[in-house]
């Protein structure tokens, strides 16, 4: 018998659904069997035809739907806590060194994205999209590494190889000007693959991941950014999209200077150049979308996307802020994402939505605007599975859904005194109340412990790993820093840009 066909009994628990009809149960049981809710509700399970492998006594317990990190890069896990507050651009001559060469597959792609997969679990995270960066090519190696850790670890993986495909300063306004020409050269050198090549990969990982594991992974695919790919790679992965109906993973006016490059490059703003292009569609996540307009946001509702709101890795970068309430009055859906562990270096989701409950506060006095629990649970949830095209089976507690739950203890000083449980699951809950884990019906955290992986030796590698790599990471850094002076003049000559919105406090 497989863990998917293994039947669990979750007996007299409180019960948030977050379903259509929003309901909700003070005392409830939940019937799980071949990875699905087979029923729920008051003595659901009571005189259930079958005898149950397992019962969980629920007594105390909210049993809830498992969080869905909407946006990640699992190759940043490597990065907690290595680096200080920096914007984007000079952020990301650490994060995808452009000189770097060598390979990161392995054993080191492994356990790296197994440490990340193991903490989300520990906070009740039970799916993640996980927008994938291969430094500095990706290979059938590094995906598969990736790949067989979500395996092992247990928890929903939707993945995409997040290859960027042009040279470096072409990226960016002005950067080519600003560049001394050898170190030009050395990027017109740097490692860079053919659209042909990535759709090779896409063939690969989607023939062998997409599905697997009775449908717990799947793929998606990832242009990174408009201006980061070659115009037939965009129309390659947007046609793969369609074909397998996948999520596709853009980030888009994520800083000011983007909106400046927009204007320089196309002549209009980002999202227009994608909507023109004919790839702004229902598939695509569009991440960030902070320094968009009202034409923007038009055509973001109009094509039926989700947008992905990562407010710590945006506080953190100092990318500035989204217009939550104008996006979601004109009706684009949200999710909620961590971004990776060197922007949100705790990875917990719970205070994702916190974060996003209080920033929008800064911007109108009319509380009635700002966001309220119930939406940021629903964007904890229900955003993340529209985003990952799995609506229908995912982010909510329903008969037929796949059975992703999180079991809260609510003797905690969380929940004490119990007031309002959606309130204080958003400003109160930081994961600690977080007893039990379950993917797709089986129960991946437990008593404080993780089910079927030896955490503390994976940390062991992990250290170990680190360790070995010192030189090499010392050589990035030195190449960050010698670039950084050229990238500092094109962020500050952009940041003195009119663009017609300021997305900062100032
Ligand atoms: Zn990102």
């Amino acid at each position: 018998m497989s863990p998917q066909d293994e039947s669990l009994l979750i007996r007299g628990a409180r019960v948030l659904t977050l379903d259509d009809a929003d309901r909700e149960w003070a005392n409830a049981d939940i019937v799980i069997e071949g990875g699905r809710i087979a029923a729920i509700g008051p003595d659901a399970g009571g005189d259930w035809p079958r005898a149950f492998a397992r019962t969980i006594d629920g007594s105390g317990l909210l049993a809830m739907p498992g969080l869905i990190n909407a946006h990640f890069h699992s190759p940043g896990n490597l990065m907690k806590g290595s680096l200080p507050g920096l914007p984007l651009e000079i952020f990301m001559l650490h994060e995808v060194p452009p000189l770097a060469t060598g390979g990161d597959g392995g054993r080191l792609a492994y356990v790296r994205t197994m440490i990340g997969a193991l903490e989300m679990l520990r906070r009740g995270i039970t799916a993640v999209h996980d927008d994938a960066y291969h430094v500095p090519v990706a290979s059938t190696g590094s995906i598969d590494a990736i790949m067989q850790a979500y395996a092992d670890a247990g928890i929903r993986a939707t993945v995409a190889i997040d290859q960027p495909n042009i040279v470096e300063y072409e990226k960016y306004p002005y950067l080519a000007e600003l560049l001394p020409a050898a170190e030009r050269r050395a990027m017109d050198q740097a490692p860079r693959q053919s659209s042909a090549e990535l759709l090779a990969l896409y063939r690969h990982l989607i023939e062998r991941w997409h599905g697997a594991q009775g449908g717990r992974l799947a793929a998606a695919v990832s242009c990174s950014a408009a201006q980061r790919v070659t115009p037939d790679y965009f129309a390659g992965l947007s046609e793969l999209s369609e074909r397998h109906d996948l999520p596709f993973n853009i980030h888009i006016l994520e800083t000011k200077l983007q909106r400046v490059l927009g204007r320089e490059k196309f002549g209009k703003s980002l999202v227009r150049h994608v909507h023109e292009l004919g790839h702004l569609d229902e598939r695509m996540m569009v991440i960030h979308a902070i320094w968009i307009d009202d034409d923007d946001i038009g055509l973001l509702a109009d094509s039926g996307c989700t947008v992905a709101h990562n407010p710590v890795c945006n506080l953190r970068l100092g990318s500035g802020v989204m217009p939550y309430r104008k996006l979601r009055d004109a009706g684009v859906p949200i999710c909620l994402g961590t971004d990776e562990m060197n922007t949100d270096d705790a990875v917990n989701l719970w205070f994702v939505a916190k974060t996003a409950a209080l920033l929008h506060t800064l911007a109108t006095p009319d509380w009635r605007q700002w966001p309220q629990p119930a939406e940021m649970l629903t964007a904890l949830t229900r955003g993340g599975a529209r985003a990952l095209r799995r609506a229908d089976r995912l982010g909510q507690l329903a008969v037929g859904f796949d059975a992703d739950l999180v079991l809260l203890e609510l003797d905690t000083v969380c929940f004490t005194p119990l007031n309002d449980l959606r309130r204080q699951l958003i400003h109160c809950e930081d994961g600690s109340s977080v007893r039990t884990t379950i993917v797709a019906g089986r129960i991946v955290f437990e008593g404080g412990r993780i089910t079927g992986v030896d955490e503390a030796a994976i940390r062991t590698e992990m250290r170990e790993l680190m360790a070995a790599g010192r030189d090499q990471q010392a050589r990035a850094a030195q190449q960050a820093l010698r670039l950084e002076p050229y990238y500092r003049e094109m962020v500050l000559r952009a940041a003195a840009q009119d663009v017609g919105m300021n997305r900062w406090l100032n």
